[in-house]
Order: C-alpha cells, then structure tokens, then sequence
C-alpha cells in the first residue's frame, strides 16, 4: 500500500461561515482572514494504492463551472489535476475507485468534467467506480433549500448516468474494509451520512476528515461550521471521536487545512487538543 497526498487546489470561504458562533476575534488568530473576511482552504485528496486498485478520496472543486461560479471562491494552486497526478506517476484513467466522502461541490466537483465538444459532462475517471451511499445520495439528490447552493447537480447526477455508481451499504456508524485496510465512518452532524476513510497503514491509523474537522482550528468542541446541518450532533461526533483519536494516536489528514496537512491530537485539562501537526511525507517515506 503506498498513500500520497494531493492538494486539488485552495479557495475562500468566509471565515464566519466556518466557524459558526465562535467570534472572529477568536478564529481570527488561528486562521486569519483576509480583508473580506474570507480565510484560505486548501482541497486536498488521498490517493491510495494498493493491490490492483487506486482509490482517490475527494475530487475537489473540479474545472467545469463558470467565471461567475468560481470568482465567489478566490481559487489559486489551481494547475490542472491531471498534471498534479502525472508527477506522481499515474493518469486519470488509472483510477479505479472514487470515493466521495459526500457531494458538496468542493468535494466532488472535479468528480464530473465537460465532454470533448462541451456539449455535456461526462466522469472524469472513466474507469474508476464512485463511492457514495444510498442515504446521502437521496439527501444531496433532493436538496433541502439551505443546502442546495452546494449540491450542483452537474457534479451529481452525470455520475450516476455514467453507470459507475455504487453504493457502500451502511448498518450503524461504520462499515468494515470497504477497501483492504480502509473502513468508513459515517457521521451525520455536516450532512446526511457523510463518510470518513480511516485507513491502516505501516501500523498507524490514518483518519480523513472531510468535513467532520476542517482544520486544526476546529479542534475545540464548539469550534463547529455554520454550514453543518445539525450542529449540536457534529458536536456530540467529534467528542467521540477526538477521545478515540487519542487512545489510539490516530493520525488526523485535513482535506481543508491550508496549512497543516496532518496532526496528533492529545487530551489537556481543556479538552482534547493540538499536539503535533506534520505531512504525510514526514511520517511515511
Ligand atoms: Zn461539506
């Protein structure tokens, strides 16, 4: 098995928004904004190897959209993702899986890309099957209108006309070896039944975060997005889950994190807290 990390891009989301109730005078000092209160987020995806398959967590925002589209986001380290994957040796047909951990446009959009001619979209890994499940495929299909701005359908349903759905079936919060070595954890405070990879690896477990824990200035419990759906149950899955990543010194990877690609975490008179951030090239080799 063999893990690398791929930053799709960064973009600017405004910072209120990411943090919810917590006031700027505070997230302003751990992710400082610019002078329209936007902070800078990266896209960042995992590609793993292993065996006969390489799977790709997360697409990011994708090329297809107009001007108008992407000039609310302030997109920069926007080289194409196909050279990015060229320098680590492979194409986008090599890709046999995608998984989705859910379908909000910055991560899923690069999912589905115009035809040759433009005439309409076609997958943009034309190998590969794409990973979501049936409970958030309903939700993201028939939008509720506070969540709809970042369902795009373009994004969405070309994936399914293609053929190449599939669904990873979900009993309870996480199901096994969805991939050798890989499980998914499901949680349902940003979205409905968004999933988490959580991956073994050279003896250490690897957690993707999506959503669940943006950024490490999300760590404090409070410290939860003004997007999520249903705040008070993000709250109640990152208590969980932070107390489990100390036990076991779970490595944390931020798809969104402009600067911290990845960190440990450990328990503190004031909760569970930053101990030490780093890159996946630190660790593994
Ligand atoms: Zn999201």
């Amino acid at each position: 098995m063999k893990i690398q990390s791929i930053n799709t891009g960064n973009f600017k989301l405004d910072g209120g928004a990411m943090f919810g109730v917590v006031p700027k005078s505070i997230w302003n000092k751990t992710n400082p904004s610019d002078t329209n209160n936007m902070c800078e987020w990266s896209m960042r995806s995992l590609l793993i190897e292993q065996d006969n398959r390489l799977i790709l967590i997360d697409t990011g925002i994708g090329d297809k959209q107009d001007d108008k589209f992407f000039s609310h986001f302030y997109l920069s380290e926007t080289e194409l993702f196909e050279s990015k994957l060229n320098k680590l040796g492979y194409t986008k047909s090599d890709i046999t899986d995608v998984f989705l951990t859910h379908l909000h446009f910055d991560h899923c959009g690069g999912a589905i890309q115009w035809n040759k001619d433009r005439t309409g979209y076609e997958p943009a890994f034309k190998n590969a099957n794409y990973w979501s499940n049936e409970q958030h495929w309903q939700w993201a299909t028939e939008p509720n209108p506070r969540e709809k701005a970042s369902f795009l359908r373009e994004n969405i349903l070309p994936i399914q006309e293609s053929g190449q759905l599939k669904f990873i079936s979900r009993t309870g919060n996480i199901s096994k070896e969805i991939f050798q070595n890989i499980d998914a954890l499901f949680v349902d405070g940003h979205t409905e039944s968004m999933m988490l990879p959580k991956i073994q690896y050279q003896g250490k477990t690897i957690v993707f975060m999506a959503d669940l824990l943006p950024s490490v200035g999300h760590l404090p419990l409070p410290y939860i997005m003004g997007y999520d759906t249903r705040p008070l149950i993000t709250m109640n899955e990152k208590e969980a889950f932070l107390n489990e990543a100390v036990e076991n010194d779970y490595i944390l990877f931020f798809e969104h994190d402009s600067i911290n690609e990845c960190c440990t975490v450990k328990m503190t008179d004031r909760g569970v807290r930053l101990d030490q951030t780093f890159t996946l090239k630190d660790v593994f080799n």
